[in-house]
């Protein structure tokens, strides 16, 4: 079999969370004539089965940010979404068997939410849907089993022999890319010898818009809230713990849980299906060269205490966006190596300081020594009687503590 070399401006590799922003937020560039081609190894239109399903969208619930809902409320995407989206109106944080504990308050920010939660199937149903427009090919479900970079830009080749030549190869492939190690980019991994378990919990009472995240000897566990009287639960527990934890029967795992959150949230009746994710802190030695740019957890895999890996992801999506669609604009090529450098100068401290937290987090919790469970306290007192300490807090917990990208030329988030 022939086969021909298809050409594109952009090739986005990976529809996930990361990839299918990116598409939506250089529809300016699109307005004006660049050609993009998504591609992902899972089918993009998938009915229940979760193994079917692009990863992203699996049985999770997300934790977005107040600037990331902003984000995609300009973007268009955020009325597909609304209806299933749970408002974050306060957030309780604390120290199990201590006396720390802090609470957040959305109308303290004066905002009507710090944040929300959604499913990630509800987000991907959004972030997918409506991105069959001019200008962009979607390839899917296909698998790219080699890529080489060449003077045009990168040359991709599917499973299937065909090939797709890009000036901008976008690797959003997420953590475990086995095309960056082909390319000689290494990551650095740092695993946490702890496994996420997800679920969802039915309670006897309305969450009231509530979220809870405590720390405590077993891991932290956060408690967010998603239709009336359910919760997402996100759990952190030892490599050691975690099968047997995802063994037990409902009605043992539920009382586990409940001892852990105490009856604040009432009753806890009954539990969904459970997934667990080892967790790790995964960077890329690299993010950009000449053609070549790795964005989500093909650049940065975080510990999912602070939910921030999404939200720090569609950050950088949207300062390479505005760079990309200037660039279109002005006729700059997409792959040149000072261009992609200035996306990444621009980011460095907003993913610097947000990997940093979502490392240091789990670990200050984690501690059993006595001074840093006393220095636990004095900051969770601190933020429960200073407001501007609060204000801050919630400023970065909100997205909101960095320079917003500008979504079409001349306008911020
Ligand atoms: C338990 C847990 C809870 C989390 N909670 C939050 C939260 O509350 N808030 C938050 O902001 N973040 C959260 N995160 C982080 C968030 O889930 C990630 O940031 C996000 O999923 C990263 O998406 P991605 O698109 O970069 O990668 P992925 O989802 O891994 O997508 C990569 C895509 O590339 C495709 N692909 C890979 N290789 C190929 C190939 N060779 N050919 C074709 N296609 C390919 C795959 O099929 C896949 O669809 C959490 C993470 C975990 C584990």
């Amino acid at each position: 079999m022939t086969s021909t070399v298809q050409h594109t401006d952009i090739a986005v590799l990976g529809a996930g969370m990361v990839g299918a922003s990116l598409v939506h937020l250089l529809q300016p560039a699109l307005n004006e004539g660049l050609t993009l081609t998504l591609i992902d190894q899972k089918a993009l239109n998938w009915d229940g089965d979760i193994s079917q399903r692009p990863p992203s969208f699996d049985g999770r619930a997300t934790a977005l940010s107040y600037g990331t809902q902003q984000m995609l409320e300009q973007l268009g995407i955020w009325p597909a979404i609304a209806d299933r989206a749970c408002a974050i109106e306060h957030i309780q944080v604390s120290d199990q068997g201590r006396f720390g504990q802090a609470h957040l308050h959305a109308a303290e920010q004066n905002t009507e939410a710090l944040g929300y939660i959604v499913e990630n199937a509800v987000l991907g149903q959004g972030l997918l849907s409506g991105l069959q427009q001019p200008g962009v090919t979607i390839n899917a479900p296909t698998e790219v089993t080699s890529v080489r970079m060449n003077e045009q830009g990168a040359l991709l080749t599917f499973a299937d022999g065909q090939q797709l030549q890009a000036s901008l190869l976008v690797m959003a492939d997420g953590a475990r890319s086995p095309l960056a190690a082909q390319l000689g980019i290494q990551h650095q991994r740092t695993s946490y010898g702890t496994h996420g378990l997800v679920t969802q919990v039915e309670t006897d009472k309305p969450h009231g818009h509530w979220a809870y995240e405590r720390f405590s000897n077993d891991g932290p566990i956060a408690f967010l809230p998603l239709q009336k009287n359910q919760y997402a639960v996100v759990w952190t527990l030892n490599n050691e713990l975690i099968d047997d934890v995802l063994a037990l029967p409902d009605d043992e795992l539920l009382s586990r849980l409940q001892a852990q959150i105490g009856h604040r949230i009432g009753r806890l009746l009954r539990c969904g299906e459970r997934a667990s994710y080892p967790l790790a802190l995964v960077t890329s030695r690299e993010q950009v060269r000449r053609s070549l740019v790795l964005l989500g957890n093909a650049a940065h895999s975080l510990h999912p205490v602070a939910g921030q890996g999404f939200n720090l992801a569609i950050r950088d999506c949207a300062m390479l966006a505005e760079c990309l669609n200037q660039a279109w604009a002005d006729g700059t090529p997409l792959g040149e190596l000072t261009l992609l450098q200035s996306y990444e100068q621009q980011q460095q401290a907003d993913q610097r300081n947000t990997i940093q937290a979502s490392d240091l987090l789990p670990k200050v919790f984690a501690s059993q020594s006595a001074t840093l469970s006393v220095l636990r306290d004095i900051g969770l007192l601190a933020l429960a009687a200073m407001p501007t300490a609060r204000r801050l807090f919630a400023r970065h917990a909100m997205g909101l503590g960095q320079r917003a990208a500008k979504l079409t030329r001349g306008e911020t988030v």
